[in-house]
């Protein structure tokens, strides 16, 4: 067939631009697109050079990342946030991005299960070792530091057993002597602290849990102080490839709106929820940093001001009978290994977080068989209450 030389070929291909529109969409457009076109070799060249801003490959950065991280950046009161695939990647870029083969890092001896396995198997391969300590004791974490010690790694809360790192004591320590301090803010999240105002170099966050908060994205987030540590974690993450999908980071940011209405809720349910299984028959401890009976309350009140968060343990008598019976009571209740959903979630860590630590190990943190741990959500108090209730009654 002949082209028909007075109209212009088409084809299904080429991409179509945006209809124009005098009213603007209200929610901020999903970009999935991979690849950004420019206008000219000179115009790429600015982009590369950073004299222009633009976009160029999605792993490089993409425009639904950068709104998430800005909005979590407001949060923490932190500059230029990078938003990675995980929380894991956010630990991962942070450490191999700032750290050497022959450096050491100090780390609270309750860290993330799959954050304790980085500094204990992999980073000891690239030369990088670790050592362990009780982040409520600021003298054991001092006793722990070497000459060639690089950097703290701390959670605020412990999980699952909920003690308060003593952060005044670790800020003072690292600054002392000039040593970087990182923390995982993902559970105590910016509105129980913000790291940054109390002498941090570095946050990270899990965004899979409280703050996009609906689990159906896993996200990760890293701040740092110094734009040179944001240059060497954001080539580090590029460079191995953290990127996280358009998709999830568009979802967390929708997730990310109610973040401060679902956590005002999900902590009043759990100050509820604490002190109505601190009276049910069968309920041996709560630990909750909200009660005057938890061993670190002065410290939470001083540090958290008064927020106390969404997360609550307990612990019931017996074994593991118990602990299935109580489980298998509740169907209704989600039993599942995470936290920061708006659903209450019960999780066991003896079976599941704490499972590769000995069973005489695993006693001397208090997480016994009957150690539960309860991610509050923002369901209705009363429908909590009574869910709770049958399952202790059913011991
Ligand atoms: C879940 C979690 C992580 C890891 O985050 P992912 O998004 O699951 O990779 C790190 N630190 C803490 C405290 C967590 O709870």
């Amino acid at each position: 067939m002949e082209d028909r030389p007075n109209s212009t070929p088409s084809t299904l291909v080429r991409r179509t631009a945006f209809p124009d529109s005098v009213s603007r969409a209200v929610v901020t457009p999903l970009q999935p697109s991979v690849v950004y076109a420019s206008p000219s070799p000179d115009a790429l060249d600015a982009q590369y050079e950073g004299t222009a801003k633009g976009y160029t490959y999605a792993r490089e950065g993409h425009p639904n990342a950068e709104v998430l991280a800005s909005k979590i950046d407001m949060l923490e009161g932190a500059e230029g946030g990078l938003i990675v695939g995980s929380g894991m990647a956010a630990v991962a870029a942070v450490l191999m991005g700032l750290l050497k083969a022959g450096d050491h890092v100090v780390g609270g001896d309750q860290l993330y299960g799959r954050s304790l396995r980085m500094l204990t198997q992999d980073l000891p391969r690239f030369g990088i070792n670790a050592t362990f300590a009780d982040p409520t004791d600021a003298e054991a974490m001092a006793a722990a530091i070497r000459p060639e010690t690089r950097l703290i790694l701390v959670e605020v809360v412990s999980n699952p057993t909920l003690r308060v790192a003593d952060m005044e004591g670790i800020a003072a320590l690292a600054r002392d002597r000039g040593v970087l301090l990182m923390v995982d803010n993902t559970f105590t999240t910016p509105i129980g602290y913000k790291p940054f105002d109390h002498g941090a170099d570095l946050v990270i966050h899990s965004v899979t849990k409280l703050l996009a908060g609906h689990s159906d994205v896993t996200l990760g987030y890293a701040a740092a102080r110094n734009p040179e540590h944001r240059r060497a974690i954001y080539d580090f993450a590029t460079t191995a490839g953290m990127t996280p999908s358009p998709y999830d980071c568009w979802m967390a940011e929708r997730g990310l709106y109610t973040f401060p209405l679902r956590f005002g809720r999900a902590e009043a349910n759990a100050r509820a929820l604490a002190d109505h299984l601190a009276q049910l028959p069968g309920v041996e401890t709560v630990i909750y940093p909200g009660r005057r009976d938890h061993p670190d309350h002065a410290r939470a009140r001083s540090l958290l001001g008064g927020r106390d968060g969404n997360m609550l343990s307990f612990v019931i008598g017996g074994g593991r009978a118990e602990a299935n019976r109580m489980i298998e009571a509740v169907p209704q209740l989600a039993f599942a290994p995470t936290l920061g959903d708006v659903g209450t979630t019960v999780s066991h860590p003896a079976s599941s977080s704490h499972r590769a630590l000995t069973p005489g190990a695993r006693e001397a943190l208090g997480m016994t068989e009957g150690f539960f741990r309860v991610s509050v959500g923002i369901e209705e108090i009363d429908l909590l209450k009574a869910d709770f209730s049958q399952a202790l009654g059913a011991l």
